[in-house]
């Protein structure tokens, strides 16, 4: 068994009661969760003299998030800090999240810490992280939920995070291309044989994984039987 040593102190030790220097550890472990094998990093309190691991009351429940979240992040779920995050992105507190989405009070409280969420659940998440302005027309409808305050802060933050999401030129272009495409019906395959551009290439293009030239989106809308703008517009506007 390998375990790294995270934190030495000396104290009186809840194992043999002696004081002597305590470690604090950290051991690869690996558990059964909902039918899932998974391998996290567990925490312990060591004892040198009677050389037996423990466990006090915060590393029990440390322990049992880290479970959780090793679950999480092997089925493609958020994490337990992913949720954090995202709420920390809008500054907006655990409960005038849920009032937003019309879950109870606790439910995000229990999804940042030990709770797994269900998929609809994390589905909707991810789309507040990505979407403010779906966040938006969220606290529009919750308005009268929230603390006049709360809201206007929240209003700002999100409308903030709208303005870089437009000034993000890269994604705009995609956006612009994909939106473009479905507008004519057409599917990646029928845009590979009307410009004669691989359908891998297009799939490429359209996931952000290569740039394209001003020449072949030229070619992209002339396959569409568009033509390309290309427009300046001054910041804020
Ligand atoms: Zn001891």
């Amino acid at each position: 068994m390998k375990m790294k040593i995270l934190k030495r102190e000396k104290r009186i030790c809840a194992c043999c009661m002696e004081e002597h220097e305590v470690k604090t550890v950290r051991i690869r472990e690996q558990t059964i969760f909902k039918d899932c094998k998974v391998n996290y990093d567990a925490i312990y309190t060591y004892c040198d003299v009677a050389d037996e691991l423990y466990m006090d009351e915060c590393q029990i429940q440390e322990n049992d998030i880290r479970v959780k979240d090793a679950y999480r992040e092997k089925n493609g779920l958020l994490t337990s800090m992913d949720i954090f995050n995202i709420r920390g992105k809008y500054g907006i507190t655990q409960r005038d999240l849920c009032a937003l989405l019309g879950w109870g009070g606790k439910t995000i409280t229990r999804y940042e810490s030990h709770q797994v969420q269900d998929r609809a659940h994390d589905m909707i998440l991810k789309k507040i992280d990505s979407d403010p302005v779906w966040f938006l027309s969220l606290l529009e409808e919750a308005k009268g939920m929230v603390s006049e305050d709360s809201y206007r802060k929240y209003y700002d933050t999100a409308n903030l995070l709208c303005n870089q999401k437009d000034s993000n030129g890269e994604e705009n272009v995609i956006r612009a291309m994909i939106d473009a495409r479905l507008s004519r019906n057409m599917s990646q395959k029928e845009l590979s044989e009307k410009t004669g551009i691989a359908q891998a290439e297009i799939s490429r293009l359209e996931n952000g994984t290569r740039n394209p030239s001003i020449k072949l989106l030229q070619r992209l809308a002339d396959g569409m039987g568009m033509v390309l703008h290309v427009t300046f517009t001054p910041k804020g506007a």
